[in-house]
């Protein structure tokens, strides 16, 4: 099958984003967050690319800890959020993954860990407003210490807790979280992590012992009106396509599924093969910007499965096979994923089987 949507991941930006990581939130060890397939980029590759670097990975699914080490990777893996049932704990001592503990239910399975299989290195999860997963600041005293006794158990258990909302730099809620936090744990033993992206980006008294990475470490930013450039990373994917069709259409004739755009004048109107059946956002809003070859031009009407239309008025010499490139360097995936009504993590996590990763 020849695909045209090709999804460019370069090995070198995500090396760099690593390395700023490290910098800014030294002496704090980072964990890069690998889940969701590395935000769509590719777990293997990604972990390939930073191996040796990242001093652990982070994943959400204890699959995703299984093929990090099938892949050969022996750094700390955490899986975030520890095991889903009883039969997890086992393996998750074969494979030496580190388990996030966030529920009682995951305490009575952990009694029953066998000390023979070596011990489970575990962290707790203290909700400190997310209400998500965690207990309750109160408990984390009590929990730590029935952890560090357990006989399956490394006696070092790490702390853990997660924003809900760090990217507002000036917002009170993060400055909650981290009171609640270092109250919570304040006589206990044991590494401390906090921090995602906007926590290290905005909130340098929340550095703890660890970092957990993601969206930095591929160029990303979820803060409002930033894309990960304004901070000096480099986005990790470049997503491309080719002009499909130049179509010369009639002043007054409408573009597309009903017809929601209409041409203001006789104009060339390009059609480019990508749709929301290669991951690009269906919500995306007449006037999103694309690239066709180093002009920026906008997209109208509707985005179908395979295809978007787009205005060429600006690229008048336009024709078909010259390249479309819908986000990378320059075209910050945040500004299409605003144009979109998302974040950027949505839309690199997004593109489907059709696409064709390669690595630069
Ligand atoms: N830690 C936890 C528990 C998460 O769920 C996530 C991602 O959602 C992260 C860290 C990484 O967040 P970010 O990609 O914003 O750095």
């Amino acid at each position: 099958m020849s695909r045209t949507t090709v999804a460019t991941i370069h090995l070198g930006a995500l090396r760099h984003n690593l390395a700023r990581i490290k910098a800014m939130a030294a002496p704090a060890q980072v964990m890069a967050v690998v889940k969701a397939d590395a935000y769509g980029h590719g777990l293997e590759r990604v972990a390939r690319a930073l191996d040796g670097a990242a001093d652990a990975f982070a994943v959400a699914a204890q699959g995703d800890g299984l093929r990090l080490r099938a892949a050969g990777h022996r750094q700390r893996i955490v899986v975030l959020s520890g095991p889903d049932r009883a039969s997890d704990i086992a393996e998750m001592q074969r494979l030496q993954l580190d388990a996030a503990i966030h529920h009682e239910s995951q305490l009575a399975w952990l009694d029953g860990a066998s000390s023979s299989r070596g011990p489970l290195r575990v962290w707790l999860k203290v909700d400190t407003g997310m209400h998500r997963l965690g207990f309750p600041p109160e408990r984390a005293a009590e929990i730590h210490a029935r952890l560090a006794s357990m006989p399956g158990i490394d006696p070092e258990v790490g702390l853990l807790t997660h924003f809900s909302e760090s990217e507002e730099f000036e917002g009170e809620e993060t400055r909650a979280q981290i009171r609640r936090f270092n109250e919570a744990v304040k006589n206990l033993a044991g590494p401390r992590a906090l921090s995602n992206s906007a926590g290290v980006l905005g909130w340098p008294d929340a550095r703890g012992d660890w970092v957990r990475t993601g969206g930095l470490l591929y160029g990303l930013s979820v803060v409002p009106g930033k894309s990960g450039a304004d901070f000096g990373f480099r986005p990790a994917m470049t997503l491309t396509t080719r002009l499909i069709a130049v179509n010369r259409i009639r002043r007054g004739e409408r573009v597309g599924y009903n017809g929601t755009w209409t041409c203001p004048e006789d104009m060339p109107v390009g059609v480019a093969a990508v749709g929301y059946g290669d991951g690009y956002p269906r919500s995306a809003a007449s006037g999103t910007p694309v690239l066709v070859g180093d002009r920026r031009v906008p997209l109208v009407g509707r985005v179908s499965m395979d295809l978007i239309t787009l205005d060429l008025r600006e690229a008048p010499q336009a024709k078909v096979g010259d390249r479309v490139t819908l986000w990378g360097a320059e075209l910050p995936v945040e500004h299409i994923a605003a144009q979109a009504g998302t974040i950027s993590y949505d839309l690199t996590c997004g593109m489907t089987r059709r696409v064709l990763f390669v690595e630069d």
